[in-house]
């Protein structure tokens, strides 16, 4: 499990001890700039919301039997609605599957969350469809709706939801942030924040024009080993620049989609991948998927201190052969 971002920190405790103390609202609105992770609180409470045994300080505990299909996108009450394409509206036939997947009986007996991101991007008759559910909820039922422009939605639907808004961090804690970011090492990171109104993660992405070509370069080399086979050490010798917190993060996300194929989603981080990726999820076996899935997480806690990258590196590939998946 990530930790939260530290400017989200504050947001999250008020929020979970909101779920605590039995007093959120059915309907949130969660709103703030652009690029400052809304989505990523968001589903960090939905987390919180669905897990058995959360922890003494509000977070969700990350490793129950809610918390695991949580954090792989596959948990059967969680229905999120997002675009089918960003940029793209989301339509009246989507909230009617949407509004109909939060009626159906919570599998785990919590309750069920609803979350749409970014919601401005439902149309007029989208909206409508889903101002009913929000007038006469079912019970347990608690929908996030996550947007950086909350005056494009009806103010009828914001009327009815309870309104947070996540800050951006003060410029301390955004400069304290980027210095703990290997990927904007060396570069002037007070210039960066001013390019970006002062919101970190806009910031590293900002120094990164290479970021894309060497996820493209990583990923391709991943599905080619997983497809054809081959010597991962020569793959591993072609990854040059990208960290390694990138590169187990793109791993984790590459694992994470072919587990979301497995369980019939059709959300895919990687939706440029998609193509490749259903075929082969077809081919894997599911637990040792889930495996490779553990590994990550335990390397991406270990990733932010010194490692020996061509070790490691070797490592993840060799894990990755052995998955096997060649038709
Ligand atoms: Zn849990």
């Amino acid at each position: 499990m990530h930790a939260l971002y530290p400017w989200l920190n504050e947001t999250f405790s008020r929020l979970a001890e909101g779920v605590r103390q039995g007093r959120l609202p059915h309907a949130l609105l969660l709103t703030g700039p652009e690029a400052l992770g809304k989505g990523r609180l968001a589903r960090r409470l939905a987390q919180r919301v669905l897990c058995h045994q959360p922890l003494e300080d509000g977070q969700p505990c990350g490793q129950c039997a809610s918390c695991r299909p949580f954090l792989v996108g596959a948990h059967p009450d969680l229905t999120e609605m997002m675009p089918e394409e960003p940029g793209k509206p989301i339509r009246v036939d989507a909230v009617r599957d949407f509004t109909a997947a939060l009626q159906l009986t919570s599998q785990f007996g919590v309750g069920k969350v609803g979350l749409i991101e970014p919601a401005d991007a439902m149309n007029v008759a989208a909206a409508n469809a889903l101002l009913k559910t929000l007038e006469e909820p079912s019970a347990g039922t608690f929908i996030l709706l996550v947007t950086a422009h909350p005056a494009r939605l009806p103010i009828t639907l914001r009327s009815r939801c309870q309104r947070w808004t996540v800050p951006t961090p003060g410029r301390d804690e955004a400069m304290a942030w980027l210095a703990r970011q290997p990927r904007v090492a060396g570069e002037d990171h007070g210039l960066l924040l001013d390019l970006v109104e002062g919101r970190p993660l806009a910031a590293l992405e900002m120094a990164a024009p290479e970021q894309l070509a060497q996820r493209t370069r990583w990923l391709e080399s991943l599905l080619h080993l997983l497809r054809a086979g081959g010597n991962p050490l020569a793959v591993a010798a072609t990854i040059d620049k990208a960290t390694l917190p990138d590169l187990v993060h793109w791993s984790t996300l590459l694992v994470t989609d072919l587990l979301r194929v497995q369980s019939g989603s059709t959300m895919l981080v990687n939706r440029d991948l998609a193509d490749a990726l259903r075929p082969l999820a077809r081919r894997l076996d599911a637990r040792a998927l889930f495996s490779l899935y553990d590994h990550l997480i335990e390397l991406s806690r270990l990733v932010t201190h010194p490692l020996n990258r061509d070790l490691l590196l070797e490592d993840l590939l060799l894990r990755f052969d052995r998955l096997g998946g060649r038709p």
